[in-house]
């Protein structure tokens, strides 16, 4: 007589196959390896099952071999930004996302993931994988905030500009956004030197940077917190937390201070582009 457990194995045959091959086919077991994905001397061992199945470029690749390179079940990437978009890539098709952690080898160690997320875009886009493509920018623009003031945050925007792909787009305007919002400390603090580096660099960049710069300083108020007895920047159109105890602009033991003229000053330097 059948155990239970064979009987549920008669009864969804199509799961527990399913289960069995993704299972053989999982990226720890390379026995069943049918392709290799290389990147200058980068090889990842895959399974054509995986990758045809979810992306035309692959599927053409295999079927026309296309970009082999002329060595048989190789697909030669290395024309791919980087070793570490490649592997996030193949790690998308086997688990529908990617993680930061990715195979580095000989690319520094240490790529913070905001500099991930491009190379990810662009090893999508060489692929026309739109759906990778646009979860690489989702990630980019959420996580774009807690880099803007390190050395990071100026190295993606100049790899944004030095790319000729329009749409990047989305990415440079967060990052636009961001550097707005933040323009004073980056424009006068010691951590902005990288920053100011690359509005020096990328004229693209700087016009857009001032425009979205001066419409947020003509917004930005100065504000005494009565509590702390200091003074931070806040805007005047929409609730912002006090710097010093956390509570809105607007409740009681804060006052608008009249004429900041920090603010001002560096209004008029940016309208007369002199950033
Ligand atoms: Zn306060």
């Amino acid at each position: 007589m059948a155990t239970q457990e064979e009987s549920q194995d008669m009864a969804h045959p199509p799961l527990q196959m399913g289960l069995k091959i993704a299972g053989m086919l999982s990226d720890a077991d390379p026995d069943f390896s049918d392709l290799i994905v290389q990147y200058g001397t980068h090889e990842w061992r895959v399974h054509k099952l995986v990758l045809c199945t979810q992306s035309n470029f692959f599927c053409n690749v295999c079927k026309n071999g296309l970009w082999g390179g002329g060595r048989d079940g190789v697909v030669d990437l290395s024309q791919c930004h980087s070793a570490r978009g490649v592997d996030a890539m193949l790690q998308y098709f086997y688990t529908s996302d990617y993680s930061t952690d990715v195979d580095t080898r000989d690319e520094p160690r240490d790529c913070p993931s905001l500099l991930l997320h491009i190379d990810v875009y662009l090893a999508a886009w060489k692929i026309s994988c739109s759906e990778l493509g646009d979860i690489a920018i989702g990630n980019f623009c959420e996580e774009v905030e807690s880099y803007w003031f390190t050395p990071t945050f100026a190295h993606a925007i100049d790899e944004l500009y030095s790319c000729v792909l329009g749409s990047v787009q989305p990415m440079r305007d967060a990052a636009i956004q961001v550097a707005a919002r933040h323009a004073k400390e980056l424009l006068k603090e010691d951590f902005g030197e990288e920053f100011r580096q690359v509005v020096k660099e990328r004229e693209y960049f700087a016009r857009a940077f001032r425009t979205a710069a001066i419409e947020a300083l003509e917004d930005m108020g100065l504000y005494f917190c009565v509590e702390q007895a200091k003074l931070f920047n806040a805007p005047d159109s929409e609730f912002a937390a006090c710097t010093w105890c956390r509570r809105a602009q607007f409740e009681v033991g804060h006052h608008k201070v009249e004429n900041d003229i920090e603010t001002e000053r560096l209004l008029n330097e940016l309208r007369n582009a002199n950033i």
